[in-house]
């Protein structure tokens, strides 16, 4: 296998790992639990597990999505989330290749991962995690700091001011809480990451895919009138449509549109 061959591989290991780790830390974060000891248990019934009933994606498959003493089903979820974490480190490193940026936008991933699960389960975004994002951020910052540090800091107050604005205009209209302040704060982290021109283009993609999404779940009647909507996986899904995408859009906006 040839080098290159060899990032993706490891790529898609370390995104299994850390799509493994990312459970733990959504299971219990929000229970003011620690991510470290002790070690991961059936939530039935509560056996500890063993290291070989705790691969990610494997062990799911082995163990036919049931705990091996109880029998009891395992979520899908879990599988599901590590083979996401996998496959969007593995799109990281097909963007960015062997460098320092591409560790940089795993890190970024994974605290959107665990972010946009936490929210849809607690409907809270925590303050660990914006801290870690803005730690992550910054350390990115000073790594390359000629290049970027304006458009990052461009781009976080774009986000960040934006989303208190429309949280400001929610309120207004619908004499309630629409956006919280783990919105507005994890759009500071977003925009470091993405500087101002993808910082535009993510805040789009998030608000049409919120309304696409809602609108869908509205018609299956999933979703009613007046229920407490967390908006962390849209900025999320967002974040991640502009890393992946948003160059292509601007091209295409540029080329065929602004004219
Ligand atoms: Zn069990």
């Amino acid at each position: 296998m040839n080098d290159y061959g060899m990032g993706y591989l490891f790529s898609a290991i370390l995104g299994l790992a850390m799509g493994s780790f990312a459970n733990v830390v959504i299971f219990r974060v929000p229970n003011h639990e620690s991510v470290i000891t002790p070690r991961s248990k059936c939530p039935s019934c509560k056996k500890y597990l063993a290291w070989y009933d705790n691969i990610p994606l494997l062990s799911f498959i082995l163990l036919g999505g049931k705990c091996r003493f109880c029998k009891q089903s395992i979520s899908p979820r879990y599988p599901l989330v590590e083979l996401l974490t996998a496959l969007l480190f593995v799109a990281v490193y097909w963007k960015f290749g062997p460098t320092l940026e591409t560790i940089w936008y795993m890190s970024l991933i994974f605290i959107l991962v665990i972010t946009a699960f936490v929210d849809l389960d607690h409907m809270i975004i925590p303050q660990s995690f914006i801290n870690a994002g803005l730690f992550v951020g910054g350390l990115g910052l000073l790594a390359f700091w000629d290049s970027r540090w304006i458009s990052s800091l461009i781009g976080a107050a774009l986000i960040s001011g934006f989303l208190f604005l429309a949280g400001l205009m929610g309120k207004g209209m619908f004499h309630k809480e629409s956006m919280g302040s783990g919105d507005v704060l994890l759009g500071l982290v977003i925009g470091m990451f993405l500087g101002w021109k993808l910082s535009i283009v993510m805040l789009f993609l998030s608000f049409l895919s919120a309304a696409v999404i809602l609108l869908l779940l509205m018609t299956a009647k999933k979703v009613k009138t007046g229920m407490q909507i967390p908006f962390g996986p849209f900025l999320a899904l967002g974040t991640l449509l502009a890393l992946f995408f948003g160059d292509f859009f601007i091209h295409v906006y540029m080329t065929y549109i602004w004219v």
